[in-house]
């Protein structure tokens, strides 16, 4: 339930650059704000194809890491959405069964119409202060669905980068013998070796 009068709690401190921020969540390494979260995500991208067998045992992890985050976050706004539904439902009745003599103090409607009881509702203090929290869910959690996408992603371009190094690893081995093989070949049957045959 949120209580409008302790929204401290939907708040935190980014660490990286130190502003407010909504929705922090408990995880290590994280609370930072959106736009630090996609820095973090952004630098994280990069590949070093030196460190494939390093990256490869902690990508699992980090991309692990940022999914458990998201269904959280995914939690949360459809937990506002919830709430958003049923505070609209509670002024709704409220707004029906007041006396017309309250109304526009109370609402600001001059009577019950279907459209005056919706502009009433969408300005209602109440409402709203629930709205503004589900719509910075929605920022956050679309912020850390892209970066378990951007993770999906290096997940596959680490795995095409080790099938590439494989599979030139096996080209050189491969070429190698074939050279031993000539060689020999070229022992055996002692054919005059070219004379400008060039030395790797
Ligand atoms: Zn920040």
């Amino acid at each position: 339930m949120v209580d409008e009068n302790n929204l401290g709690m939907y708040e935190g401190l980014c660490k990286d650059c130190g502003v407010r921020y909504m929705f922090p969540i408990e995880e290590e390494s994280i609370f930072l704000c959106n736009s630090c979260i996609k820095k973090k995500y952004r630098k994280e991208m990069e590949i070093d194809r030196y460190q494939l067998e390093i990256i490869s045992e902690t990508q699992p992890l980090r991309l692990e890491k940022w999914h458990s985050v998201f269904i959280i976050m995914k939690d949360i706004v459809s937990g506002l959405d919830q709430e958003l539904k049923a505070k609209k439902a509670e002024l709704d009745g409220e707004i029906r069964s007041c006396p017309t003599d309250l109304l526009e103090e109370s609402y600001g409607i001059p009577k019950i119409t279907e459209s005056a009881i919706s502009q009433a509702i969408e300005r209602h203090s109440d409402y709203t202060n629930i709205l503004s929290l589900y719509r910075e869910a929605i920022k956050r959690r679309d912020t850390i669905m892209g970066a378990v996408e951007g993770y999906r992603d290096r997940s596959s371009m680490i795995k095409t980068l080790k099938d590439l190094f494989t599979s030139q690893y096996f080209d050189r081995t491969e070429s190698i013998s074939l050279r031993k093989t000539e060689e020999k070949i070229a022992s055996t049957v002692k054919v005059p070796k070219p004379l400008k045959r060039r030395k790797d």
